[in-house]
């Protein structure tokens, strides 16, 4: 019996997959829960709770009769003395039921309760079928022993599957009294042998009939639990069915609306490509009526002339290999209009996976398209308008230094003869002016470089102390003219060198020890250099601090402005233009320092360049002395030098800055002379402008170099390019041509001196003002 109770509470037979489903409706969850809180050993006891309490006057109806057959058969004492005992013992089971019903009490221990009342009340039955036994001794005793037993088995059996072990008490307690009152019987000798065989089989029979009852009871139940939840798992399974198709039909509707309002077009073909669907958007963006498009093709209602023939072929390769395809395409509308738009195209597949046809989305483009172009044209533009802009700024820059290459040139010509000191005052005026106007140039071209991005920071070994020297050098003797004392401490530096890009950190240590010179007016000026080799990478710090003026603190941080300065009578008092430190700031970040400064006014200034730097340990420090241009400047009288320059102020100058050579000069007009000039004579050395007529330095010095190479020339001539190109690409371009060295102008009298004795003495010349940009301050040189 507990065997076959136990599927009661056997959950295998619920559907293991009800999680991957949608839950069933409430109502259905809730006729499950009540199912299985019903069949519960709770459930189950409650309702034979109720059920005795229920059924109490049904029940008396046998306890009645009972009573009325003593009452009959024996005495109406009797009878209600049965009646008063069965009543008492009913009484007891039901009264103890109710309260527990009253309480709610239903478990475990209400049960093992239970189960003493019903034995209590079995026992009140075993007492009336005992006195009805004793008191007549006549077999109407026995039939009616027999039968009213009968009718209380029957009686309990019913509530087997509700209350096992109270069904059982009953029982064991109705057997064991028949079986102990044929017993004694038996015992007693009464009836003979024959009596107590045929009681041993009464006895036998009850327990059967017990038993079947029982059996057939319990089989009952099982069914019917069985059933019953087969029913409602059946209910759940609808239900579930009807939320999916509830779901499905929600979601359908929801497509169906999100399709007809979507601002896109939607358009659904079968198999064979042919419209089945489109919405209203299809209709707004090409034209086309439902109707007109239905069962045509979207290639036959929208391909145009300018549709993209690759963007079809993606599309057909797509629909082959059944992948989902995503483009930008023209379309060409019902009124012949053509549009952009952004297809999305995804197959469509039934659930064995068969291309059942496809849904495409598309969006019309036309407006960002459009944009697109536009932006792009503003874009060109833009570049073009840089471009127009450097060329503009390289073109003025050529334009300025020529005739400045004239004034510069001539001023020191007649500087280094004798002159009275009037006259040499108003020169050496012209000449400061003349480096003043380059100095603005130079800031003017770097600035455009480095707003347009194009400035390049050069990463070479070099010795900073040597460096720093040699700006030290050109600055000097404007301080020694103020009366300012210099101070120098680069202790903080490492023996070697770093890497770096020399020309930039001097032109920006020139520009904060020119402003440091020029706006102090007594006391000292100094510099401290240190490199953090702690730091990874390392890095350099130069501190020029001064006693001069000082800056207001609310104008720190505009003097790093272009054309800024910290207040409007200093280019009156000073002079400058205000862009040296806004170059030089730029400069040291692109270096990945920056520059830094505090100051205090009427006390003096401290500016702070800060870069990083690689240390080059590795090589040693080659010792070069500076060179002295003046002590370089005997240039061997033999020297035959062929000079090419369309511009006869620069071809006078040249003459008079090289008058020593003076037999051994021939000039060319232009590169066509240059090379005719070359092949009949080759010269000592060439001194090429880049821009002439007919044939320009580059292209000369190419078929100079030709001619070289035709005749096995075995030392090739050195070639020095004389420009006011002043950009590093215009050096790059005269490197590649051939040419060995590069002076831009205004050409310095020293400089050039110095280039043409070290490529006279060393064939290999290396560039001499070109490595670096000349340097600003050059006016106080
Ligand atoms: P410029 O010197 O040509 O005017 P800069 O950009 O080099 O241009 O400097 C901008 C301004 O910063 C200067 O005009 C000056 O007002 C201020 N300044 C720069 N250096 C110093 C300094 N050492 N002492 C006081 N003022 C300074």
């Amino acid at each position: 019996m507990q065997r076959k109770l136990t599927f009661l509470c056997n959950t295998d037979s619920v559907d293991q997959s009800a999680e991957a489903m949608p839950q069933p409706a409430p109502q259905a969850q809730n006729a499950r829960q009540k199912f299985e809180n019903r069949i519960s050993d709770e459930g189950r006891f409650a309702a034979y709770a109720r059920g005795r309490v229920g059924h109490f006057a049904a029940r008396q109806v046998l306890t009645l009769l009972g009573a009325l057959i003593l009452w009959v058969l024996v005495s109406p004492q009797i009878g209600l003395l049965a009646l008063a005992l069965a009543l008492l013992g009913e009484a007891v089971d039901c009264l103890t039921l109710w309260v527990l019903i009253k309480r709610r009490s239903f478990g475990r221990g209400a049960r093992i309760v239970s189960t003493g009342t019903a034995a209590v009340q079995a026992l009140s039955i075993a007492a009336c079928v005992w006195i009805g036994w004793h008191a007549t001794a006549g077999p109407e005793a026995r039939f009616f022993a027999v039968a009213y037993l009968c009718g209380a088995i029957i009686n309990a059996s019913l509530v087997f599957p509700y209350n096992r072990r109270a069904t059982e008490a009953r029982l064991v307690i109705y057997i064991l009294v028949i079986a102990v009152l044929f017993a004694l019987d038996g015992l007693q000798g009464r009836g003979g042998r024959g009596q107590l065989v045929f009681d041993s089989l009464a006895t036998l029979l009850l327990l059967y009939m017990a038993y079947s009852f029982v059996s057939f009871v319990l089989r009952s139940y099982t069914k019917r639990i069985k059933m019953e939840r087969e029913m409602l798992e059946g209910q759940e399974r609808l239900d579930r069915s009807y939320q999916t198709l509830r779901a499905r039909e929600r979601e359908a509707r929801h497509l169906a609306m999100v399709a007809a309002n979507a601002n896109d077009s939607v358009i659904v073909t079968d198999r064979a490509g042919h419209i089945e669907y489109v919405n209203a958007s299809f209709t707004r963006v090409t034209g086309y009526t439902v109707e007109e498009a239905l069962g045509r093709t979207p290639a036959e209602l929208l391909n145009g002339p300018n549709t993209d023939t690759e963007a079809i072929e993606a599309i057909l390769n797509a629909r082959r290999t059944h992948e989902p395809v995503r483009l930008e395409l023209i379309n060409r509308t019902k009124f012949g209009k053509d549009i952009w738009v952004e297809t999305n195209i995804t197959p469509m597949m039934d659930s064995d996976g068969n291309v059942v046809g496809e849904v495409a989305i598309e969006r019309d483009i036309t407006q960002a398209k459009q944009r697109e172009q536009e932006l792009a044209a503003a874009k060109t533009a833009a570049e073009e308008g840089a471009r127009a802009k450097a060329q503009f700024l390289a073109m003025i820059s050529h334009e300025i230094r020529t005739p400045l290459n004239g004034i510069i040139g001539m001023s020191d010509v007649m500087l280094s003869g004798p002159l009275d000191p009037e006259h040499r005052g108003n020169l050496q005026t012209i000449l400061a002016s003349g480096e003043g106007l380059l100095t603005i140039i130079n800031d003017i071209l770097d600035l455009s470089k480095l707003e347009a991005g194009k400035m390049e920071i050069d990463q070479l070994p070099f010795d900073l102390r040597a460096e720093l020297q040699a700006a030290l050098d050109l600055v000097r003797p404007l301080a020694n003219e103020k009366g300012l004392s210099l101070s120098v401490d680069v202790s903080g530096l490492p023996e070697g060198r770093i890497l770096g890009d020399p020309g930039r950190v001097r032109q920006v240590f020139l520009n904060l020890m020119g402003n440091a010179i020029k706006f102090t007016r007594a006391g000292a000026v100094s510099l401290r250099a240190a490199v953090d080799t702690g730091a990874a990478p390392p890095r350099v710090t130069l501190a020029v601090q001064d006693t001069g003026i000082g800056i207001p603190a609310d104008r720190l941080d505009q003097i790093f402005d272009a054309f800024a300065q910290a207040d409007s009578a200093t280019t009156r008092d000073f002079g400058g233009t205000g862009l040296g430190l806004a170059i030089s700031r730029q400069l040291t970040q692109q270096m990945g320092g920056d520059i830094t400064v505090t100051s205090v006014p009427g006390k003096g200034s401290c500016f702070t360049m800060e870069f990083v730097t690689g240390l080059d340990v590795m090589q040693p420090v080659e010792v070069s002395p500076r060179i002295c241009a003046d002590d370089e400047a005997d240039l061997p009288a033999s020297l035959r030098l062929l000079i090419a320059d369309d511009n006869r102020t620069n071809r006078l100058l040249l003459a008079k800055l090289l008058s020593p050579l003076k037999d051994g000069m021939r000039f060319a007009k232009d590169g066509v002379e240059a090379v005719e000039a070359f092949a009949a004579d080759v010269p000592d050395l060439i001194l090429m402008d880049m821009s002439m007529p007919r044939c320009d330095g580059l292209e000369a010095t190419r078929r100079i170099r030709a001619l070289e190479a035709s005749r096995c020339t075995n030392a090739p001539v050195p070639i020095i390019a004389l420009t006011a190109n002043a950009f590093a690409s215009d050096r790059e371009r005269c490197l590649a041509a051939g040419m060995d060295g590069f002076l831009t102008k205004p050409i310095r009298r020293n400089d050039l001196l110095r280039t043409i004795a070290r490529a006279t003495r060393d064939s290999a010349i290396a560039p001499d003002n070109a490595a670096q940009p000349p340097p600003r301050h050059s006016a106080a040189v």
